[in-house]
């Protein structure tokens, strides 16, 4: 789990009635591209269309092969959501997701006509999808639970090949990491995530995730105890050694996230920009 795998096919049959397109839209943020899900052979339901570029709204179409009538969302992430609008403009279909919370980095044109709550469901001819809100990387994260394959398509909860930014304060670690919990104890069969392949042992890759962010969480406490007192730019170089220094700023974002979790756990204060270990 040290960096993304090599390019994917733009078009996967992943199973009966579920289809993967690949944004053109590859970074580092997004590994090979975004992952658009199609379910449904009859009526189409589009996980996650990504950002707006014509060639991949244009793929979506062609490769539905009938009538939209649903497009969903994990998170309003510019990478994630903006084609949803765009999309349900040119097909009638219905919008469902959870509104973007206020803040950066938030896909606004999102208005969902359908606001999802925890444990919802679409239910077609085809398939029906459950929903679990699972905020920590973006507190209007959703989840779906694919039904007849006990798959659950994470979004970015969970992705193949790196791990999740968790930036506060609309990203927080102590939900990320309870969220995980839940999805291990769901028991699910694979984690489709919203960037990378299919991943076929969650319960492995989720105990990965959660073990790297405590043992992150432990070198915080550690830097904490030796440094008190100081900015989280500061504490930075202490925690982050083997980070490069051309992503110190991404690193503070994370470290950030650590300490806020630290202060829910009343194991750290922060005063005046200053932080301490209790
Ligand atoms: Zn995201």
């Amino acid at each position: 789990m040290s960096g993304f795998g090599p390019s994917m096919e733009p078009l996967t049959a992943l199973r009966p009635g579920i289809r993967r397109l690949v944004a053109p839209n590859p970074s580092m943020m997004t590994g090979p591209g975004t992952n658009t899900y199609l379910f449904g052979i009859e009526e189409i339901a589009v996980l996650d269309p990504g950002p707006v570029i014509n060639r991949h709204l244009e793929a979506i179409q062609s490769t539905a092969g009938a009538p939209i009538r649903w497009i969903l969302v994990t998170h309003t992430h510019p990478d994630h959501s903006p084609a949803a609008s765009v999309l349900a403009q040119e097909t009638g279909a219905e919008l469902i997701g959870m509104p973007a919370p206020v803040g950066a980095h938030q896909d606004e044109s999102f208005q969902p006509d359908r606001v999802l709550a925890d444990g919802d469901q679409l239910v077609s001819d085809a398939f029906t999808l459950r929903a679990m809100h699972t905020p920590g990387h973006a507190s209007n994260h959703v989840c779906f639970h694919h039904e007849a394959s006990n798959w659950v398509f994470t979004g970015d909860h969970v992705i193949d090949g790196s791990t999740v930014v968790i930036n506060p304060p609309d990203g927080n670690m102590k939900h990320y990491i309870e969220s995980l919990r839940r999805l291990r104890s769901m028991g699910c069969a694979a984690l489709v995530p919203g960037h990378g392949e299919v991943i076929h042992d969650p319960e492995r890759a989720i105990d990965w995730i959660v073990e790297h962010r405590l043992e992150r969480e432990g070198r915080v406490v550690a830097a904490l105890q030796a440094n008190p007192n100081l900015t989280p730019r500061d504490l930075v170089p202490h925690v982050y050694k083997d980070v490069d220094k051309k992503l110190y700023g991404l690193a503070e974002r994370s470290l950030l996230a650590h300490l806020i979790k630290l202060e829910e756990d009343e194991s750290a204060r922060c005063s005046a920009g200053r932080w301490s270990f209790l």
